[in-house]
């Protein structure tokens, strides 16, 4: 009994720590921001947009967006936070809260599995290969195994609602032309969908379910946005604003650990090491992440990485995940034991050891 008082309290002190060094010392978390979104910026030359969706390949390559959003206190936003993209993966998040709630966690589980895959996103080998359902929900094959799940319960409509909803923002839309665009390109989801038909883990139409996918991917959304569906996250599935609840706090821990796990793709490792904030990302150049009990965070930066992850996104996440203490394994020691490692790197190498 003690000891759960004194847990309790000492969550609570860290909170207050917290507190004190991201809300009330606003100005210097904003300096932090700036300070990274520099530094990330400088990276847009190295990435590319996604042109394997025609219409991704028109978007403005040097975008780059953040919006802090804090379970206490104020927004940051910075760049270009309010542009709109369309979500693409990052719906898959919100694919897997809906079948959680509406179809279970067993039936989920049914049809997809809990593991990283290793693989890109969009490939179809190891599912023909090594296994029975998708290894997660995160990537094409999970995605289009959720939908296959969901078509016979919801309309696009309702999960446009819902989608409206958890990320406070009305505006949300299906993007036409980033649809079109899609569905005219889309052959290996379109090849992943019938490989599910063929093993019996989508039973509904496929040419349906395919529609059904790529229509979720081409809502659109702005850093703001998935900010917003952050925080929600953040808090167990519950707006901080109104008190409304979303999902219930499984779904949410579900959602939180899969995006740490496999939000990334073939990545996921190196981002939770670097980084160490669930997220999740979409080749529109967005980012999810959920920095748990502390903020959401929505980042849009479109030239990608050879995985299909926002280049600069990644680097400006990695840059505060540490100065902000938003980092899941947070250590205050981690960029100063870099530096030191390198002195003793430098000077190993300068007495000829090595
Ligand atoms: N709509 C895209 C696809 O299915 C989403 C992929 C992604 O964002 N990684 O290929």
């Amino acid at each position: 009994m003690t000891e759960t008082v004194n847990n309790k309290d000492r969550m609570e002190e860290q909170l207050v720590i917290d507190k004190q060094y991201k809300l009330q010392e606003r100005s210097k978390a904003v300096e932090i921001i700036r300070k990274a979104m520099d530094l990330a910026r400088e990276e847009i030359p190295k990435g590319k947009v996604a042109t394997y969706i025609p219409e991704l390949g028109k978007v403005d390559p040097h975008q780059l967006g953040i919006v802090v959003n804090p379970l206490k206190g104020e927004k940051i936003c910075m760049g270009d936070y309010d542009v709109r993209f369309t979500m693409q993966s990052v719906c898959k998040v919100i694919m897997l809260i809906v079948a959680l709630e509406i179809c279970g966690r067993r039936n989920v589980f049914k049809r997809v599995g809990m593991e990283p895959s290793g693989e890109a996103f969009d490939s179809l080998v190891e599912l023909d290969v090594n296994n029975s359902k998708p290894y997660n929900p995160l990537i094409n094959s999970g995605g289009l195994a959720l939908c296959g799940l969901l078509l016979p319960e919801l309309s696009f409509q309702d999960i446009l609602r819902f989608t409206r909803n958890i990320c406070s923002d009305p505006e949300i839309d299906l993007n036409e032309a980033a649809y079109d665009s899609e569905m005219k390109t889309c052959s290996r989801n379109r090849s992943i969908a019938y490989l599910l038909e063929s093993k019996g883990i989508i039973t509904t139409e496929v040419e349906d379910t395919l529609r059904f996918y790529t229509k979720m991917c081409s809502m659109s959304a702005t850093a703001e946005t998935l900010s917003n569906l952050g925080v929600v996250l953040a808090n167990d599935g519950v707006c901080v604003e109104t008190g409304k609840r979303f999902m219930s706090s499984r779904t949410a821990r579900i959602a939180k650990t899969l995006m740490l796990t496999c939000g990334m793709y073939d990545g996921s490792g190196t981002f939770a090491i670097k980084v160490g904030i669930p997220t999740k990302s979409g080749v529109g150049g967005g980012l999810l992440s959920v920095s748990d009990k502390r903020a959401g965070i929505g980042v849009f930066g479109p030239a990608l990485d050879s995985q299909g992850n926002s280049i600069a996104g990644c680097k400006l996440l990695r840059e505060i995940s540490n100065e902000l203490r938003l980092n899941l394994f947070y250590d205050p020691e981690w960029n100063r034991e870099e530096e030191e490692e390198n002195e003793l790197i430098k000077k190993i190498r300068e007495s000829h050891v090595i």
